[in-house]
């Protein structure tokens, strides 16, 4: 055996596969995410912190991969590992597992590095047996609490281990746990029971039987009645389930390496359906939609695990203080069980301290006594995310140093503290048709659509459409739901509480929701949804949802931008976030109102003013003509006929842009249409330029056909038209230099940068140099200004400039990356076609992402490494940024950072988000050098 495979052989056989928790100790710790999982890691760090915690132990993940790579088998010396793990939670318990006389349960519950919220599976109460069903009733004296806990494992192992496990997909209703809710539902309705804690002692024998008989007849096999069987079946489901369909569609989503797998935590039962003294809850230790800094949560008297979440009943509020109009009549703890609650208020503060962070916790009551049965730092929205990171570096205890609160927003997430909400006037007058929990928030519209798969179906087809914008209305979702969930622009739920599937999801999304909205049935077959009031809509109405108030209106509200100017904490927020940042981030903006707008969002320019998007839109009607008028010009008398006319339009934008930017830097791009969009269609439109230009209808049309292009992106574009035609980018040079001017002359303060489009070669650069120098000598002799400030540079969107950027350099004063044209180039991927094939190379895992959306920095980012590098070999003082998409998603900005840009620039709204971006790369930048 070669030295190398000896060493790895000893490792395996040394390896640890089971870490041990409980006592107030244990062997792994918070730290330990990769190998225990978020769950184990965390119930490991409990114990050692002396928080009541059931004991137990995690199955690390290697496992997990071991036995998907082995045919479900374990690596040697796991059963052993396992077995004195179970002997030391006996010894704590008082009690063994499988034992007649004082039987210990235990649950087997997944949970993987990064929490996937309801993706994967866990089983309640294992251990119960018709051996061992008596000791447990003599020894809790509690003979309903005992078959009402074998009635659960009953339903959870059959779905879980006997059926998913094995890959047995039955079809829709026919699954085992549906089939077992059905009996039960039949016996409550024939009884007339309203909850299901008003079944009988009777009732749950007759119930457990039946499920066994069904079990059988469905499933083809006897449901174990060996507890070590059971066991084991429950370790090999929970690592199935990490391949499980649900498990799999959230890593695409989420982005999780299917490599990970999950560990699988054994742990003691302890009961929170023992009585009125027991129950169950979950909660975070602030407020996961507001960040306002009180214990938030949801529980159940007499109530075990799921059964909050799932809402069959409808849970209580936590304390007084965060009662809602809807459970207001429902008892909370804080007075029903005033000790645990102070218990569980004490350990909030200890778990926050600890963490230094916000935490989501789920905790059992048994019988008076308070266990802990998870904890991890909670998901929040970034309104929230801001809010806590601000108040908690203020905070005695936690003390988060200003960098370590820039660092715990995610980037992306600062969107919700921008989020559009529904226009206030308009909501006032609108007609509220249902009130629910405020689960997501912001504002948003769309049709109704009543599953999720139309949902997504219609969001495709109809991508960036008005028609494509749709809300996704479900008594509650699943899982199963994900996908339409993604693509719908909000989730109504009709059932559910905060912390229910829907609530969590779009909470992580930051997707507008309102769950628990009883005020309105949902009819499946009609398709239809009925409101308290009686009003009736259909499938494909519109509705509009408040998420942060939790309302939800008929029809469709227009949305509007939020205020963030008088947004305090995001204030501060903002002010350590420009402390830490050295890039600067401009906007892209096309008109003076764009322009403003990014001014408000706090832009130190505008990164890209695009010429042509004047002829599009909003009073583009008459620029649009003479455009259209220069494009069919034949001879260049005809064509400076056309630019003339369209001149005055174009200094005024221009103009009145670099007036609101009031001296900061506005680059603006000389013209790059492609012709063909601007050519007219419509019989009419073509008319209409036959006469202005004084010729035939046939001409024009012959005109128009000789400006076909076959590859229009590789075409007479960008600084190719201004080659062919010079009094073009004249025109437009003027209209520069003269609206500086005569803002210069007004004693304002304007600063263009002109930028040359699509360029390959150094030489076009010069060419076109020389009409700007000749222009710009007539404008200052014509307002008699010694100078004007500007610069002269060009956007880099050919690998041909990049990687001569040594060259370009000699000419241009700054290079603007064009990362859109120059991912198109360089991968040879037409942006217009991708459609029809990119989805394909995602699904492959040929392509991780969409290079057009993350930038791909292993060669694009590699042609923008060398353009700057040889570019500033030049020029030292060369400045660089980029334009494009990608200048506002958080990665690429950290890439720009990196790779010492002076600015990034993308749309107005996002300007915070690379802002933020930008601030993170600098200090995590700082963080690995020291
Ligand atoms: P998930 O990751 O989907 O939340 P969990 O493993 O946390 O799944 O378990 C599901 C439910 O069962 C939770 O409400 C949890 O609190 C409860 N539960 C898990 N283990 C135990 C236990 N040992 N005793 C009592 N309740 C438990
Ligand atoms: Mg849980
Ligand atoms: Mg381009």
């Amino acid at each position: 055996m070669s030295p190398v495979a000896k060493k790895k052989k000893q490792r395996v056989r040394g390896k640890k596969y089971v870490y041990f928790f409980g006592g107030g100790s244990a062997e792994g710790k918070a730290e330990m995410k990769n190998l225990l999982g978020g769950k184990g890691a965390n119930l490991a760090e409990m114990a050692r912190l002396g928080i009541p915690v059931p004991p137990g132990f995690t199955i690390t993940t290697e496992v997990c991969t071991y036995y998907m790579q082995n045919k479900r088998t374990y690596p040697p010396g796991l059963k052993e590992e396992v077995e004195k793990a179970l002997q030391k939670v006996e010894a704590i318990m008082g009690c063994r597992f499988g034992d007649p006389g004082s039987p210990l349960l235990v649950s087997v519950r997944s949970g993987a590095r990064r929490s996937m919220p309801g993706m994967m599976e866990t089983v309640l109460n294992i251990g119960l047996t018709t051996t061992t069903i008596p000791g447990l009733i003599k020894k809790t004296n509690n003979e309903r609490f005992v078959w009402d806990a074998y009635r659960r494992l009953l339903m959870m192992y059959s779905d879980v281990v006997m059926e998913k496990a094995e890959g047995i997909e039955p079809g829709e209703g026919k699954g085992i746990r549906i089939q077992l809710e059905r009996i039960m539902e039949e016996l409550k309705s024939r009884k007339g029971y309203k909850s299901d804690t008003e079944l009988t002692v009777d009732d749950l024998k007759y119930l457990c039987e039946s499920f066994k008989k069904k079990i059988k007849e469905v499933l083809g096999k006897e449901f174990p009645d060996d507890a070590k069987e059971q066991l084991w079946g429950g370790i090999g489901a929970v690592f199935m389930s990490w391949n499980g369909k649900r498990a799999v569609a959230y890593r695409r989503i989420e982005g999780i390496p299917d490599t990970w797998g999950t560990a699988c935590n054994v742990q003691a039962m302890v009961f929170g359906n023992m009585g009125e003294t027991s129950g169950t809850g979950v909660g975070f230790t602030r407020d996961p939609a507001t960040g306002e800094n009180v214990f938030y949560g949801e529980w159940l008297p007499n109530a075990q695990g799921e059964d909050v979440v799932a809402g069959i009943r409808t849970p209580y509020p936590i304390n007084e203080k965060t009662k809602t109009e809807y459970n207001k009549h429902l008892p909370s703890l804080e007075v029903s069980m005033p000790e645990c609650y102070r218990e569980l208020e004490r350990i909030r503060r200890i778990l926050e301290v600890h963490y230094r962070d916000m935490l989501d916790i789920e905790f059992t009551i048994q019988e008076g006594k308070l266990w802990m049965l998870q904890c991890r730092v909670g998901k929040r929205t970034g309104v929230a995310a801001v809010r806590m990171a601000v108040e908690m570096s203020k905070d005695k205890d936690i003390k988060l140093k200003p960098e370590e609160a820039v660092l715990r927003v995610p980037a992306g997430d600062l969107v919700h503290c921008l989020l559009p909400m529904l226009d206030p006037k308009e909501e006032r007058d609108a007609v509220l048709i249902g009130k629910g929990l405020p689960a997501g928030p912001g504002g948003a519209y769309g049709k109704i659509v009543l599953t999720a798969d139309a949902a997504a179906e219609i969001a495709n087809k109809y991508k960036g459409q008005e028609e494509g914008k749709v809300v996704l209305v479900r008594e509650e979702t699943s899982p199963e739901d994900i996908h339409g969930m993604h693509a719908a622009q909000a989730i109504l739920t009709s059932k559910g509480g905060m912390t229910s599937h829907a609530a969590l999801v779009a909470r992580g999304w930051g997707k507008c929701c309102v769950v628990g909205c009883s005020d309105i049935t949902i009819d499946m077959e009609r398709r239809t949804i009925r409101t308290s009031s009686g009003v009736v809509l259909k499938e494909g109405d519109w509705i509009s949802l408040n998420g942060t108030a939790g309302k939800v209106y008929k029809g469709k509200i227009p949305l509007i931008q939020p205020d963030i100017e008088h947004n305090k904490t995001l204030k501060t927020f903002m002010a350590w976030v420009k402390k830490f940042r050295k890039l600067k981030v401009r906007a892209n903006a096309d008109t003076p109102k764009d322009a403003s707008n990014a001014l408000r969002f706090g832009a130190e320019g505008i990164g890209l003013f695009r010429i042509e998007h004047m002829f599009y839109g909003e009073g583009s009607e008459e620029p649009l003509f003479l455009l259209r008028k220069m494009i069919m010009a034949k001879s260049a008398e005809e064509r400076i006929a056309a630019c003339n006319e369209l001149y005055p339009y174009m200094k005024e934008d221009i103009k009145r842009t670099l007036e609101v930017m009031k001296g900061l830097p506005v680059t603006i791009r000389l013209l790059d249409p492609p012709l063909h969009e601007f050519v007219p269609k419509s019989e009419e439109r073509l008319n209409e330029l036959a006469k202005a230009l004084k010729i035939d209808i046939s001409e024009v049309k012959k005109r128009a056909e000789s400006l076909h292009e076959n590859n229009p992106m590789m075409g007479h574009r960008g600084v190719r038209l201004g080659i062919t035609y010079p009094e073009i980018t004249r025109m437009q040079v003027r209209a520069i230099f003269e609206a500086a001017a005569e803002l210069l002359k007004e004693k304002k303060k304007a600063f263009p940068e002109i930028m040359v489009p699509v360029t390959s070669t150094a030489k076009e650069l010069e060419d076109q140099r020389k009409i700007v120098d000749e222009v710009y000598q007539e404008v200052c002799k014509k307002y008699g200004l010694k100078k004007i400030p500007y610069l002269y540079g060009t956007m880099i969107e050919t690998p041909r400039a990049a990687l001569t950027g040594d060259k370009m350099a000699t000419v241009a004063e700054f290079f603007s990356f064009g990362t859109n044209d120059l991912t198109q180039m360089n991968y040879g991927f037409s942006r217009d076609d991708i459609g029809s094939f990119l989805p394909h190379y995602l699904n492959k895992k040929i392509l991780d992402n969409d290079p057009f959306q993350t930038l791909d920095i292993e060669a694009t980012g590699e042609l923008i490494k060398i353009g700057i590098t040889r570019g500033r070999k030049i020029r030292p003082e060369l400045k660089v940024g980029i334009c494009g998409e990608h200048g506002g998603d958080p990665e690429s900005v950290k890439f720009c950072h990196h790779v010492g840009m002076n600015y990034v620039s993308c749309s107005p709204f996002r300007v915070p988000i690379a802002q933020l971006a930008a601030a993170q790369a600098a200090i995590e930048e700082k963080v690995k050098k020291s």
